[in-house]
């Protein structure tokens, strides 16, 4: 056709492809998970846009997909009647990486096969798994509601290029067909793909749909009418009863919203009830996803109304400090007509927000007292963003104290492991602060000379060095009662902790070394605001504190960092 163009994919696609194909081959049949996932993607799109436009549906509302195959062609293909795409959505989704993370994703590559393929795990397949086990793959597909000649077919054989030409095609949706690579016979088989769709997709509530197979018509016989059948189970997962879930299913769900290849660290599902009714499943991954810094990454939990997907947005459904929460919400009770704009300010909506992240955080509290460990490793992948909670969410600030973990001198270990109730269960007698140093690395805080005296007194100090760990002090200023203080600030009182006799040996010494601070300051001039006599060091002979009500030296260096 004259409409027929060839376009060459972005060097990422090229890369991607020749990974994937390597590394994923020891798991080939995801390729159907990701295109079903699509299809059902699709139907939900189809379906929110119709809430708007009932003439989409084009008098055929049923949506569902089709598996088929063709054992004298040796392909496979899955089609759907879902939302389709226009010529320059095809060339967009599929001839780019369109998804955020990806440039994450290369930039996390080491070149090392065995490495590199659990990444790619962790960073989710999508359309390009269909070349793990075909060397062609086309693409037909027809947007909802635009006429049958604006249809439009892809075909890649996945080496470096694809061609795009238009074509008519009065079914609306997409229909995806593997030709198989040599040696793939396997997949011309109802049995195996039933056997696949119900291990990988059972949860998806779109019917998934093969032909009955009837065997070959006999001799004179005519071939009996083709009957479709659902071979999975097609509802809503999150909302049947908990005991009639197994956790293989959950675990399956969870790999559908959250496009990750490995199973949760741990789940949430609950149905609340009252005049804002709405179920909610909500997972936390084992590992953080490539965009856990990107601002833009637009995933996280899926907002359904009455089962009707409504969209996805990590900001509206949950807060900044839980992004990596993956999952649905489903509401019985927001109005199935609501736009996404109305969404944005919906008082209704708030509400469950709130009561979800009320869950979370009960499902942290309850891995952190009855799986510590588990715990541990949340922490260890998402402990810096839990942290921005402090600052992000004052109502629920003595929760999220609770959560953290820190470093300290007791332990003197990198790992962050001890609670702030840990900590004042050890305070020496007397002793009415919880003190920390703040430094910009592990060894600087832990090797820090304004310890010694602590050290020397067996006083616990919380060794900080994350980034962010600024920020909550500030915020953080006490906890159960009990000031926070930084070691390196003014004046430093240990009040009660001093002996009458230390103190007074203090004083005495201050005065004799009087005359000499006065001249070490005289020396130094402009570059030091005063100079005092310290009894908090025990080896080391001078070190530079901050003003009490001053910028630490970690904030300082932070605001010159941030060109301020
Ligand atoms: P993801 O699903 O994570 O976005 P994929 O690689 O699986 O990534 O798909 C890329 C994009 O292609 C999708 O986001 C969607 O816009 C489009 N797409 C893929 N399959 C279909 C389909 N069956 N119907 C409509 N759009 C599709
Ligand atoms: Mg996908």
């Amino acid at each position: 056709a004259e409409n027929r163009v060839t376009l060459g994919f972005e060097a990422e696609v090229k890369q991607l492809l020749h990974l994937m194909i390597h590394s994923l081959y020891g798991n080939k049949e995801i390729f159907l998970r990701e295109l079903i996932s699509n299809a059902s993607d699709a139907a939900d799109k189809l379906r929110f846009s119709a809430l708007g436009n009932d003439a989409l549906y084009e008098g055929d509302s049923r949506l569902r997909v089709r598996i088929e195959f063709d054992k004298a062609a040796r392909t496979v293909s899955i089609s759907d009647n879902g939302i389709g795409m226009t010529r320059e959505e095809v060339q967009h989704n599929i001839g780019t990486i369109a998804r955020s993370g990806t440039r994450h994703f290369f930039e996390s590559l080491t070149g090392d096969e065995a490495k590199d393929s659990q990444l790619i795990g962790q960073f989710g397949v999508g359309f390009y798994s269909a070349f793990i086990v075909a060397d062609r793959v086309v693409l037909e597909t027809r947007k909802a509601g635009v006429p049958a000649e604006e249809g439009v077919r892809w075909e890649s054989s996945g080496e470096g290029s694809y061609t795009l030409e238009t074509l008519t095609r009065p079914e609306r949706g997409t229909r995806v067909t593997l030709h198989l690579r040599e040696g793939e016979d396997e997949f011309l088989d109802g049995w195996k793909l039933r056997a696949i769709v119900r291990k990988f997709s059972d949860h998806i509530s779109l019917p998934i749909e093969m032909k009955r197979e009837n065997g070959e018509p006999k001799e004179g016989e005519e071939a009996p009418a083709e009957v479709w059948e659902t071979v999975n189970s097609a509802s809503a997962l999150w909302a049947k009863n908990r005991d009639e879930i197994t956790d293989e299913a959950y675990n399956e769900f969870y790999k559908h919203v959250s496009h990750d290849f490995q199973e949760p660290l741990a789940r949430v599902h609950s149905r609340v009830e009252g005049t804002n009714e709405y179920t909610l499943l909500l997972y936390i991954p084992k590992h953080a996803p490539f965009d856990l810094w990107d601002r833009d990454s637009k995933r996280g939990v899926k907002l359904y109304i009455r089962k009707v997907f409504i969209m996805e947005d990590s900001d509206k459904l949950m807060p900044r400090y839980l992004r990596f929460v993956r999952g649905v919400i489903d509401s019985d009770s927001l109005p199935l007509n609501v736009s996404r704009e109305i969404l944005q300010e919906n008082k209704q909506l708030e509400k469950i927000r709130g009561g979800a992240v009320k869950k979370v955080l009960g499902l942290l509290e309850d891995l952190a007292n009855n799986e510590p460990e588990k715990y541990q490793a949340f922490w260890k992948e998402f402990g810096q963003v839990l942290k921005e909670g402090l600052i992000e969410d004052f109502a629920n600030k003595d929760r999220l104290a609770k959560l953290l973990r820190f470093s300290s001198t007791h332990t003197d270990s990198e790992e962050q492991t001890v609670t702030l109730d840990e900590y004042i269960s050890r305070m020496k007698e007397g002793q009415d602060k919880i003190y920390f140093v703040s430094a910009e690395s592990f060894g600087a805080a832990k090797n820090s000379p304004h310890l010694e005296i602590f050290r020397k007194k067996g006083i616990e100090v919380l060794l900080l060095s994350d980034r962010i760990d600024e920020w909550l002090v500030s915020y953080l200023t006490e906890y159960e009662g009990k000031p926070l203080q930084s070691v390196a600030r003014g004046d430093l009182d240990l009040g009660k902790l001093e002996g009458e006799e230390e103190k007074a040996e203090a004083a005495a010494e201050k005065e004799a070394f009087a005359p000499l601070a006065e001249r070490l300051k005289k020396a130094l001039d402009t570059k030091v605001s005063d100079v005092r006599l310290s009894h908090r060091l025990t080896d080391s002979p001078a070190c530079l504190i901050s003003e009490s009500y001053g910028m630490s030296r970690t904030m300082e260096r932070i605001m010159k960092s941030a060109g301020q």
